[in-house]
């Protein structure tokens, strides 16, 4: 499979902004759920970190066990429609780059999937939601493959 584009829902870049506007810049971030059709990856649903998350100035991880529980809710309620397709975070920057970690990361997570895994990062600082097809990136990673392919995107009118 080849991905070519990505489409977030409207409910997903509200609770981009919504979890921006209560960490401004200290990492925030969670899972992306939707589906794949026609090489394009639709990211429906978005957690947040649940209460448990560490977020720091540099450094976000979600809290695994209610990013799971979010998994299984969604994907039962959408009858195994929304599937996970990866993750999301915030970073302190205005055009977001992935750091070596995020790369590991989203290397080791393709690995362990089916077929791939997509990795979100958003700029937050001086965020606005009309702002987002500028401050973010979308990377994404196939499950054997060691290149990384940052893809275009665009939000659901
Ligand atoms: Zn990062």
């Amino acid at each position: 499979m080849q991905i070519e584009n990505i489409v977030y829902s409207k409910q997903a870049l509200q609770m981009f902004q919504s979890e921006i506007e209560i960490f401004g810049v200290t990492e925030t971030g969670g899972v992306l759920m939707g589906f794949v059709n026609n090489n394009t990856i639709f990211v429906e649903k978005v957690s947040n970190g649940g209460s448990k998350a560490i977020h720091e100035y540099l450094y976000f991880r979600a809290d695994p066990n209610y990013v799971n529980m979010f998994i299984d809710i969604e994907s039962a309620n959408s009858n195994g429609q929304l599937r996970y397709v990866g993750e999301w975070h915030t970073h302190p920057q205005l055009v977001p780059e992935p750091s070596e970690k995020d790369l590991n990361s989203l290397f080791e997570i393709a690995e362990t999937s089916n077929d791939f895994c997509l990795l979100l990062i958003i700029g937050a600082f001086d965020f606005e939601v009309d702002l987002f097809l500028n401050q973010s990136i979308s990377i994404v990673n196939y499950k054997g493959e060691e290149k990384f392919f940052s893809l275009p995107f665009e939000i659901t009118c």
